[in-house]
């Protein structure tokens, strides 16, 4: 027992406040269940403080800023002058308002909010270790529990975050200072969305990625769009090459060694190099085995349509609980699990989870491709309207890429969408809600779009998969 131990018990034990943790616990409080949510770092997880929104403040920015400078086409002549200080303060400033708001939420909605980090002393209970020396601990007594730990920065061999020219992209999105050479190991999503703002912002990027495109899940066409546009922003890539290791310069800068599948190394000069090679669940810290949980090989809890894990009164959610490591699926997984412990039939539905990339220009993806489609024994009919035919993306000044429908040829079902272009990540939501209310091509084709709007091309798109587009050839 250790000095200051106290003990308490709660009807439902949050372990983390990301996207699934803090939205499960408001969840839980709301339908009266005592509810305590524990947190060991910052309210709002990695989304808040070190990912989706930093990294969507960095992005906004860099294009203000990139787009400013590059306008000449239009009549404007500027010249930015970025003060990273500064737009640090700014990101700063955001991510404090939205972490504040969820610390507020989360009191007046009822939640128990506890300091520290949990560790499962048992299936029933939790020891949570208040952090600094002598801050001592409690034990807290759960009938249910959502674990929520979300996930973590992979490190490879030889690049050891310790080591200052080294960094993830939680140290990318601190920088308070342009760096003149970058090298990005990594091209999925979160290497590319970084490379675009660094590029933006006046860094010479170079991409490592060992397989042999960027964009890994992402169809062919879709990431050679974005690859398109990160190459005229200057970013070099060089696939096929895995990072070796990185060697001071002698020119205050550094080298990174790389090797591909023949042994033929290559280096590439930098001042830092930021590793984005995926992200592993935070599940080897929580003593698990002492709550009779495993996890998979991967690292995850694995879960049921549910949330529930192997034991029935303890749940999963979020990025421990497997791909996609999204924010939004997190959040749907912490609904669930609370409204299921609330004793309310709800359940998951993977079928319509979009997912973007805030690159430029953007993806945005939801359900099945042609090619899913066909696998899943469906006879799927595709229609496209590319952005250089649409009157507001030329009034944007941003007409690259296309939106892609794919439906069931025979009930006219609505099964996936595959946007690359301007407001894809916004776009893609409108294909989403028609995949969850069961639309027809029909449906989408003959709802009234606003003019002159990108979501037009949402609405073409379905009108070209049924041969009757009228600002595209038909296929
Ligand atoms: P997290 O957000 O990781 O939260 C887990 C919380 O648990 C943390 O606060 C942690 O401190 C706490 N914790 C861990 N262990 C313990 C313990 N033992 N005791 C107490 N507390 C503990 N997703 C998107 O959907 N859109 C995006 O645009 C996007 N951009 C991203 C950009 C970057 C650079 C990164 C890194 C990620 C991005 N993601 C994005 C992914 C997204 O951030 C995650 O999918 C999401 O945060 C997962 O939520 P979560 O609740 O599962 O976990």
């Amino acid at each position: 027992m250790v000095v200051g131990d106290i003990s308490t018990g709660t009807d439902v034990l949050v372990i983390g406040a990301g996207p699934g943790g803090y939205v499960a616990a408001i969840r839980a409080a709301q339908r009266g269940l005592d509810t305590t949510l524990v947190e060991k770092d910052a309210y709002g997880g990695v989304c808040l403080n070190r990912g989706c929104i930093p990294s969507k403040a960095y992005i906004t920015a860099a294009d203000l800023a990139y787009e400013a400078g590059h306008a000449e086409e239009m009549g404007i002549h500027a010249d930015p002058v970025v003060d990273m200080a500064g737009m640090l303060d700014w990101k700063n400033g955001v991510v404090d308002r939205l972490t504040g708001g969820v610390e507020k939420l989360c009191k007046a909605n009822g939640v128990n909010l506890v300091e520290g980090t949990a560790t499962f002393a048992d299936e029933n209970r939790v020891r949570v270790a208040h952090g600094g020396d002598g801050q001592g601990s409690e034990t807290i007594e759960f009938e249910h529990c959502i674990v929520a730990t979300g996930s973590k920065t992979i490190e490879i061999p030889n690049f050891s975050y310790a080591d200052d020219p080294v960094i993830g992209s939680k140290e990318a999105l601190e920088l308070d200072s342009i760096p003149d050479r970058l090298v990005v190991v990594g091209a999925g999503y979160i290497g590319m969305e970084l490379s675009t703002v660094f590029a933006k912002l006046g860094t010479e990027v170079t991409v490592v990625e060992m397989l042999d495109d960027a964009l890994p899940g992402y169809e062919d066409d879709v990431a050679r769009v974005v690859k398109r546009k990160a190459k005229d922003l200057g970013v070099e890539f060089h696939f096929g090459e895995g990072a070796k290791e990185w060697r001071e310069s002698g020119d205050g800068g550094i080298q990174v060694v790389t090797e591909d599948e023949d042994g033929e190394e290559s280096a590439y000069p930098a001042d830092r190099v930021l590793v984005a090679v995926g992200r592993r669940p935070i599940t080897d810290t929580l003593d698990l085995e002492n709550a009779g949980l495993s996890t998979n090989d991967g690292g995850f809890l694995e879960t049921d349509d549910r949330a529930r894990t192997e034991k029935e009164h303890i749940f999963a959610v979020g990025d421990v609980a497997g791909e996609p490591m999204l924010a939004h699926k997190a959040s749907t997984e912490g609904i669930v699990a609370a409204e299921v412990i609330a004793g309310e039939p709800a359940a998951l539905d993977h079928q319509a989870i979009p997912a973007a990339v805030f690159t430029d220009p953007e993806i945005g993806t939801v359900g099945m491709t042609e090619a899913e489609a066909e696998e899943a024994g469906f006879d799927p009919v595709v229609g496209e309207m590319p952005f250089n035919a649409s009157g507001r993306a030329l009034t944007t000044n941003h007409t690259e890429g296309f939106v892609r429908i794919v439906a069931d040829d025979d009930a006219g079902f609505v099964l996936g969408a595959q946007i690359v272009g301007p407001e894809a990540s916004e776009l893609v939501a409108e294909v989403a809600l028609a995949i969850e209310m069961g639309a027809t091509l029909e449906d989408v084709a003959s709802t009234i779009h606003t003019h002159p709007t990108l979501a037009e091309a949402v609405m073409e798109a379905a009108e070209n998969a049924q041969g009757q587009a009228i600002h595209t050839l038909n296929r």
